[in-house]
């Protein structure tokens, strides 16, 4: 690291459970942020911000007029541009050393596999079941950590699936395919108030920073928050050993 770059990370290597190493790691770890929309907009700026060396983000749409309301990575003049192209401007006038690719395919199938396999961190903010059912299954497969957040109406979840832990389970054990019903349903159709996303985005980051600078100990369980009562709620989800992506069976 250099002067500039000590400066500039100066507030996260003053703290302990990072330092020059924890620093050193984010700087040469690669997230990969899946979903550049609410949820990947704050994901995107702060990984950037803190100093995640490289980061790929993908995402097939363009902005919207109604994405403008909670997407803060897109501003007005983006309008009509392909986020993870909008979002990879907004995140290097952040941080111009940050190295940031921006993928404006829909990544599944071997391109998915060949991108979860080069990062470090998987962050899943997208809002469809079939995307986070198939980037589950390639982070179980190349064994990289995956951060999930989800956020609807005033309601937000998180939680940290790590393959390389025996005692984690995945995104199949929580939801398992089939049973997902009626939460299905995206911003689009039901709403969702502007912070929240930032906050569950927010929560996303930080695991992702935890998970490849080593600072703490990963969220476990999943994390629930009902932004109308202002509460978190915690459960533990045990590994299902029955489950169709990291069952023994
Ligand atoms: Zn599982």
């Amino acid at each position: 690291m250099d002067d500039h770059a000590l400066l500039r990370y100066s507030r996260q290597i003053m703290l302990d459970q990072v330092d020059i190493e924890g620093q050193e790691r984010l700087l040469a770890g690669h997230a990969l942020v899946i979903g550049a929309g609410g949820l990947g907009s704050p994901v995107a700026l702060y990984l950037a911000a803190a100093g995640m060396g490289r980061l790929t983000l993908a995402d097939a749409d363009e902005v919207e007029l109604s994405n403008l309301q909670r997407q803060i990575a897109h501003a007005t003049v983006d309008l009509g541009r392909n986020k993870a192209e909008s979002a990879r401007e907004a995140a290097l006038a952040l941080n111009p050393s940050c190295m940031i690719r921006a993928l404006s395919d829909h990544l599944d199938g071997e391109a998915l596999a060949r991108s979860v396999a080069e990062a470090d961190v998987v962050l899943d903010c997208t809002d469809r079941f079939s995307s986070r059912y198939a980037i589950n299954a390639a982070c179980h497969t190349a064994q990289v950590p995956l951060v999930s957040g989800a956020a609807i109406r005033f309601s937000g979840q998180l939680a940290v699936f790590d393959p390389r832990d025996p005692e984690s389970p995945c995104y199949a054990c929580l939801y398992p395919p089939g049973e997902e019903g009626g939460e299905a349903l995206s911003c689009a159709e039901s709403g969702v108030v502007a912070p929240l996303v930032g906050l569950i985005g927010s929560f996303q980051a930080l695991e992702a920073i935890k998970l490849v600078s080593g600072a703490g100990t990963p969220h476990r369980g999943l994390s629930t928050f009902d932004g109308l009562g202002g509460q978190w709620r915690h459960f533990r989800v045990p590994r299902d050993p029955a489950c169709p992506v990291c069952g023994s069976f």
